[in-house]
């Protein structure tokens, strides 16, 4: 069996993770496994989990680590994952950082790449951002517009700005962000695992940097 291969996205919400991780997933042919995509679509259906981690979510907290654990184990056993997979937004906790530890089989190859943006630049991006609310595709206003105004360039959805990237939220996002996630940085740079890039940068220099750290395989 061929040794899987993990990359973990860390960085601030609208520090770029969501673009890169389609990106280098499609590019590297990886899985692309977002756990505030999975909770949005949990949302969307109306499921359980959907439900009870809405509250969480509108006001910029963390959801419980134990429904993501349980959502997260679901996904990575998908047969897409087999190869690999990107991380987006997950770890964001010490405690969901250990459990990805522990769930790693001894060959798999780990890579964590910490997107680097200033706190000024995440409240600027967050303003502007435009999220398709069918396929979940990120525009942003000013950087990168769509096409057509209000409209995704790949599936032609309505584009609208998230609740959670209000500016009160995404400012509780950011305590929540530096309070519980930022600490994985030591986490992972204690394991050699950690890679910390330039994310100020136009998407393209960002993506050619983060593919040069995750080469592709002969
Ligand atoms: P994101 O799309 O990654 O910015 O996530 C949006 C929201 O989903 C976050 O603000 C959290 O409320 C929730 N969320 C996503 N991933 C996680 C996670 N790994 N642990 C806890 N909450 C999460």
């Amino acid at each position: 069996m061929v040794m899987a291969r993990i990359v973990v996205l860390l960085g601030a919400p609208g520090a770029g993770k969501g673009t890169q991780a389609v990106r280098l997933s499609r590019a590297r042919g990886l899985a692309h496994v977002s756990t505030g995509d999975l909770l949005r679509e949990n949302q969307k259906q109306g499921t359980e989990l959907g439900l009870r981690a809405k509250g969480f979510m509108d006001s910029g907290k963390l959801v419980p680590d134990e429904l993501v654990l349980d959502m997260l184990a679901q996904r990575v056993t998908a047969p897409d994952c087999r190869a690999g997979y990107v991380l987006d937004g997950f770890p964001r906790t010490e405690v969901q950082a250990q459990a990805l530890e522990q769930r790693l089989k001894g060959d798999d190859e780990v890579q964590v790449i910490n997107l680097e943006v200033s706190d000024e630049s995440i409240v600027q991006r967050a303003a502007g951002r435009l999220s398709c609310r069918k396929c979940g595709s990120v525009f942003h206003a000013q950087n990168a517009p769509p096409k057509k105004a209000g409209t995704c360039d790949n599936c032609g959805g309505p584009l609208s700005q998230r609740d959670d990237d209000a500016a009160p939220v995404v400012r509780e996002r950011l305590r929540v962000y530096r309070e519980k996630t930022a600490p994985l940085v030591r986490f992972y740079s204690a394991r050699g695992l950690l890679h910390s890039i330039d994310g100020e940068r136009s998407p393209e220099a960002v993506f050619d940097h983060l593919a040069s750290l995750v080469p592709e395989r002969n």
